[in-house]
């Protein structure tokens, strides 16, 4: 039986960041100090505080509160 690799390599896809400052490796899900601040978010390397990464996500509307 020909057992043919169909699909993807193991452990890769995962969407892995790399610290520049001080080399520090993970996933952004497994190890960053991910801040969420209204719609900003940052990514801190918990090893050295370099932040990593910093975006806005202003595409979803803020819902409104009427209270
Ligand atoms: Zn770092």
């Amino acid at each position: 039986m020909n057992a043919d690799a169909s699909g993807s390599p193991p452990s890769r896809g995962k969407s892995v960041l790399f610290c520049p400052e001080c080399r520090f490796e993970s996933a952004l899900s497994d190890g960053w100090l991910v801040v969420s601040d209204g719609d900003e978010r940052t990514v801190v390397c918990p090893e050295c505080g370099h932040v990593a990464d910093h975006r806005s996500e202003r595409s979803a509307p803020t819902p409104q509160h009427a209270d």
